[in-house]
């Protein structure tokens, strides 16, 4: 058998996994401040949810998707990315009369990728759609959403915050066309991948790493000159309410997103820290995503952030809460302890009961552990209805009634784990 988690997926524990908890805290702190409710979809859904809205061509329902059957013979994929099933939740739960909804979920999602630093196969998002209103603004409400939870994690020095517009989709439609022909023009120095796309989804070649690709793109026409005058609008409303958000960015031309069902804005903050892995979040408007679910025609824009990536990025790892262990030593002193942790525990204090070896032994292991306190209690001291409390930093130890315990350990407390 192999102990190893299977490529792509990790455990995570200790600074990871606080630093992970602490991403999505402040989402959701941040997230209760702009009005948004936690939804929390299945983890794996109808294929279909994802297939057709993300596009047959899309690098995701392409080549990333874990799809299975199950036993029941019913087409299965993990969630690859979370606004389709939010979507399909919207729609079977009949929310449609209560507009605009704004959830935000956060949790596992699955695509097999090449694992590297910053991509997983499974990986963490946070996610958050507003779904209803199909105006501008709200665009620029769900970018200061994202801009908000960057700037609480400390990181909006270290991001930069690109927007474009895909237009709808008649600017699209005509921009396409004059794409594809200009590509044909230089199909034979396209890279293999690019060529694929020509026929399947010519705008994601704009996205292309490819170095071969680089100069062609860089030639390329501009979707900017194909928008109506609609889509025009639209895009300069956007950039208005940054503006008069105070929100700093920079018009990417060549930002497209990797999913079909993208219309008007398309944003993503970047950062250089990370590598190739440099998007943290990105999001967009769908407006056709619902009706193409089967639903009643409803606009929505979100976003996705990766906790991984977020969390790397963190220049501090958020402390544990710092321990104190109580040691009863005895028969008698074990049944006290019960009743002594519960209280502490009321009081908000974080014990753990350490019940085996002598005293030495205890009090090593609570000052590795990083214990802010021990709590003693023997023979002597149920006589006395007292325990013998000791501040690791000072090394100060005391005889305190136990009705006391609980202040005694917060008087005493000198913060966070080192
Ligand atoms: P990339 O260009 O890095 O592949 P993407 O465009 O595929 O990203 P989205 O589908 O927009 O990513 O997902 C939103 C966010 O989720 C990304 O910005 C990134 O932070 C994170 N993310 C996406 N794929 C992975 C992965 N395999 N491992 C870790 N995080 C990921
Ligand atoms: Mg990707």
């Amino acid at each position: 058998m192999k102990l190893q988690p299977a490529r792509g997926t990790r455990d995570i524990f200790g600074k990871e996994a606080r630093r992970m908890a602490h991403v999505v805290q402040t989402f959701k702190r941040i997230g209760v401040t702009h009005g948004f409710e936690e939804l929390s979809t299945p983890i794996f859904e109808f294929t279909d949810v994802f297939k057709r809205p993300l596009g047959e061509a899309s690098d995701i329902v392409s080549k990333e998707m874990y799809t299975f059957q199950d036993r029941g013979g019913e087409d299965i994929t993990l969630r690859p990315e979370f606004t389709a099933g939010v979507c399909r939740a919207f729609i079977s739960n009949g929310m449609t009369q209560n507009l605009p909804c704004r959830f935000m979920s956060h949790g596992p999602a699955f695509r097999y990728e090449r694992p590297q630093k910053g991509r997983y196969r499974q990986f963490h998002q946070l996610n958050a759609e507003l779904l209803g209103p199909d105006t501008p603004e709200f665009d620029v409400d769900m970018i200061a959403f994202a801009a908000h939870i960057l700037s609480d994690l400390g990181l909006s020095q270290r991001v930069t915050l690109n927007i474009n517009t895909l237009g709808d989709g008649e600017s699209r439609a005509l921009y396409r066309e004059n794409l594809v022909d200009y590509f044909k023009s230089h199909k034979n120095s396209l890279s293999d991948d690019s060529k694929e796309r020509l026929t399947k989804n010519p705008l994601r070649i704009l996205d292309s790493k490819s170095k071969d690709d680089q100069a062609i793109i860089a030639g390329a026409p501009k979707l900017s000159d194909h928008l109506n005058e609609k889509s025009c609008d639209f895009f300069a409303r956007v950039k208005a309410g940054l503006d008069a958000s105070s929100i700093a960015y920079t018009h990417n031309e060549r930002l497209v997103r990797g999913m079909d069902y993208y219309n008007h804005t398309a944003f993503e903050f970047i950062t250089t820290d990370l590598g190739a892995q440099g998007t943290v979040i990105g999001g967009g408007r769908y407006d056709g995503l619902i009706k193409q679910l089967g639903g009643t025609p409803t606009a929505g824009v979100g976003f996705a952030g990766g906790i991984e990536r977020l969390a790397m990025l963190l220049t501090e790892t958020p402390k544990a809460k710092r321990l104190t262990v109580l040691m009863p030593m005895g028969d008698a002193a074990m049944l006290v302890g019960f009743k002594v942790a519960e209280n502490l525990r009321r009081a908000g204090i974080a014990v753990a009961t350490d019940r085996s070896g002598n005293l030495t032994k205890r009090l090593n292991r609570a000052s590795k552990k990083g214990a802010s306190h021990v709590v003693i209690i023997g023979d002597n001291e149920i006589t006395a209805q007292t325990a013998q409390v000791k501040t690791l930093d000072t090394g100060d130890q005391q005889d305190i009634a136990i009705s006391r315990v609980a202040d005694h350990i917060k008087f005493t407390s000198t913060g966070e784990n080192p």
